[in-house]
């Protein structure tokens, strides 16, 4: 599990510059918990009634209430209760404090992916960016630049290949400056596929290590917006066989459950490889995240929990668990 940002890549061999130093594990988790707190505040309110030291049918009622609220998702909530409920039959279980323990463990489990680094192993690397507008794709690109550029020692091309938006290419600018990245960006309304085209062009021309594209996120049309990404996967694919490496869809974990439907539509028109679930700090139903790490079969590799650089964390299950839940 990464809650590190070199471990959150696989960069294949020798790529990796060990120079960043080490997180301050306790800074990390600090500042985690702020920013779940509203999450935290609400689900430990409904929570709290169920850890008292008699464990009886309501501690089961009100625990799969609480963690319904906090949007974990039936499945997820049902299968963590039953084992819960099996456990404490068995005498395994005994008061509250030992129940929310063994509850964030099994939170964790079943939110932990079976592989959830970003895979840029290839030179240069592909990486591609999807998601509803608004949803936090050009600020996540940013600092996955920076995070590489500056603590990873790689060489990071951004693409923008939103083209609609004459803000979103200078926002995206903005963010290669601080990050020192190349941007490579086509005409206002140009072909978002030229754009991806010319980026991988400029990365192997220079020998850069990551590409990183942007997309637009809302056309006149549902359907041309998948359309034109699917077409700009193509592209990518014409020029590196097996890109884009790894493909991200972000997601707005304030819009809840219906994120997990994004996250579906955006996977069928381009191969998804995992999700981004930002604004964290801004929703009370945290728990999403579980239920999409859970149902969704793509893995959830990085959470937003603010605005800032450092508010951008590679996703681990047990530590977001946790921090959910601990009071
Ligand atoms: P895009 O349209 O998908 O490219 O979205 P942007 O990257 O432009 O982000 C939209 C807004 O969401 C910006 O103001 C970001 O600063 C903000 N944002 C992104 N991630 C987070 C987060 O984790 N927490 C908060 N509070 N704001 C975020
Ligand atoms: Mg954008």
């Amino acid at each position: 599990m990464a809650t590190d940002w070199r471990d959150a890549f696989d960069l294949g061999d020798g790529a990796v510059s060990t120079e960043a130093p080490a997180e301050d594990r306790a800074g990390v988790f600090r500042r985690l918990r702020k920013g779940l707190s509203r999450s935290r505040t609400a689900l430990t309110a409904e929570l709290s009634a169920s850890f008292t030291e008699r464990i009886d049918e309501t501690t089961w009622e009100r625990l799969e209430e609480a963690l319904i609220l906090a949007d974990v998702g039936a499945k997820t909530t049902a299968q963590v209760v039953r084992r819960l409920e099996d456990e404490a039959e068995a005498g395994e279980l005994t008061g509250g404090e030992a129940l929310r323990e063994r509850l964030i463990e099994l939170l964790a489990e079943t939110a932990t992916p079976a592989d959830g680094r970003i895979h840029l192993r290839e030179r240069p690397a592909v990486l591609m960016i999807v998601g509803v507008n608004g949803t936090g794709k050009t600020t996540t690109i940013g600092k996955i630049a920076w995070h590489l550029q500056k603590e990873l020692g790689l060489d990071v091309i951004v693409g923008a290949a939103d083209t609609y938006r004459a803000a979103a290419v200078n926002q995206l600018a903005e963010w290669a400056d601080r990050a020192g990245s190349q941007i490579v960006r086509g005409s206002e309304g140009g072909d978002p596929g030229a754009v991806a085209f010319d980026a991988i062009g400029a990365a192997r021309s220079r020998g850069a290590d990551v590409v990183i594209c942007d997309t637009a996120g809302r056309l006149h049309t549902h359907g041309n917006l998948m359309e034109e990404l699917s077409k700009v996967r193509r592209v990518i694919g014409k020029q590196i066989p097996d890109a884009p490496h790894e493909t991200l869809v972000v997601i707005d974990a304030t819009t809840g459950q219906n994120g997990i439907r994004q996250a579906e539509e955006f996977g069928k028109a381009v191969e998804v490889t995992g999700a981004v679930l930002t604004k964290l700090d801004g929703s009370a139903k945290g728990g999403v995240v579980l239920a999409i790490a859970s149902e969704l079969g793509i893995p959830v590799k990085l959470i937003g929990i603010g605005e800032s650089l450092e508010d951008l964390r590679p996703f681990d299950a047990e530590q977001f668990a946790r921090a959910l839940i601990e009071e």
